[in-house]
């Protein structure tokens, strides 16, 4: 395969897409690939995998296993990856021989907190105040100036509300350094936020590109709990923030769908939080809501197909099924009005993402 594409890529015997990460996101690509004609081919570490059940081919491989990603990357025409976490090197590597959408350099950005603040204020957003913490110097310098009231992220290989602590006045900070793993990190000022919001972007290689309407959050220890949506904001603040991203997006020369986790202010005003270049779990409704469901929306926009006609119908709520949650759905399996997406991960563990259900609520 080369890198050279010509788009619109169509399903047909060699036109393979190829996702990277055999996680819950892996597979609900992975099931719109296919609903629309598409093979996929996963590459993936061996573990429990809920990917590996829905696609046509697997490829098993550490993420600097170069010789078997080179093997994979000769069998499929273009690739995405569901996972934020994928090495740099992965990506470039990959990115010799097909087309990787989103791009390294978009997941760069993301994967890093301090890159992703600086692009955000490039792009016009407004941050919570951070500092870029090297060592316990920059830590005390840094806790000094929030008037000991933050939360410490590491910089980067940060999920679901993993690698952070809060620090408070009683807080020692040497400890919560040690804590999480002495590395680099941002100390990032509190937010009392009314509440959470997140808006999706996304753009297809035909350059047509959207919105789906926001979501609003909630989470419980840092994992997201809730989601209700769509959303409507003040038709100004609304506005304003789809410019900010489009802006972003430019910034980073950005194809495929993006996420942004925003924290909204009682003024109404918006905060930017991080960037997702990738199915975001706060838009599962879009299953079950829209012509076009955010997997749908990323097989158009990698394959190059028009993206730009949206539309969602009624008012939805969606709870995540965190860890035990999911020995415990009698009352949803009871009543057809839940719709169920059941992962398949093989092992229950605390705080492990292992199904959602949706609601209409209007
Ligand atoms: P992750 O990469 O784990 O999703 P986030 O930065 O989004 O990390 O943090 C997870 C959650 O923790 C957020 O959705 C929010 O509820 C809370 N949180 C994170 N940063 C702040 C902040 N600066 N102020 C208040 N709450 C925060
Ligand atoms: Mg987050």
């Amino acid at each position: 395969m080369s890198n050279h594409i010509n788009y619109p890529i169509l399903p047909n015997d060699v036109n393979t897409i190829g996702i990277l990460g055999g996680g819950q996101l892996g597979k609900l690509i992975a099931l719109s690939a296919n609903k629309m004609g598409y093979k996929t081919h996963l590459y993936c570490p061996k573990g429990d995998n809920p990917a590996e059940t829905v696609v046509d081919e697997i490829t098993h491989g550490e993420w600097n296993d170069f010789d078997k990603l080179f093997h994979f990357s000769n069998k499929v025409v273009c690739a995405t990856s569901e996972f934020e976490n994928i090495p740099s090197k992965t990506l470039e590597l990959l990115s010799k021989n097909i087309k990787i959408t989103p791009s390294n350099i978009v997941f760069r950005c993301a994967q890093i907190r301090s890159k992703e603040k600086e692009m955000a204020l490039k792009s016009d957003f407004l941050t919570p105040k951070w500092f870029l913490i090297k060592n316990t110097y920059d830590l005390i310098k840094a806790s000094k100036a929030l008037n000991n009231s933050g939360i410490l992220k590491t910089n980067s290989l940060g999920y679901d509300g993993k690698g952070q602590v809060k620090i408070k006045n009683e807080t020692n900070l040497l400890q919560a350094w040690e804590d999480l793993g002495s590395v680099e990190c941002v100390l990032e000022e509190l937010i009392q936020f009314k509440r959470e919001v997140s808006i999706m972007f996304f753009k297809s290689h035909d350059e047509s590109y959207g919105f789906f309407p926001l979501s609003e959050n909630y989470h419980e220890n840092g994992i997201l709990k809730k989601s209700i949506a769509p959303v409507v904001l003040h038709e100004n603040i609304e506005q304003e923030l789809k410019l900010k991203t489009k802006k972003l997006a430019e910034n980073l020369n950005f194809y495929g769908i993006l996420a942004i986790e925003l924290f909204e202010l009682t003024d109404g005003s918006l905060i930017f939080n991080e960037i997702a270049p990738r199915p975001h779990n706060s838009f599962h409704w879009t299953i079950d809501a829209c012509n076009n469901s955010q997997f749908d929306i990323l097989i158009r926009a990698i394959c190059g197909l028009p993206v730009e006609n949206i539309n969602c119908k009624g008012k939805w709520e969606m709870t995540n099924l965190i860890g035990e949650d999911i020995k415990h759905l009698d009352k949803i399996y009871n009543d057809q009005n839940y719709l169920l997406n059941i992962y398949g991960k093989k092992s229950i563990k605390s705080g492990r993402k292992m199904g959602h259900y949706t609601k209409q609520i209007i």
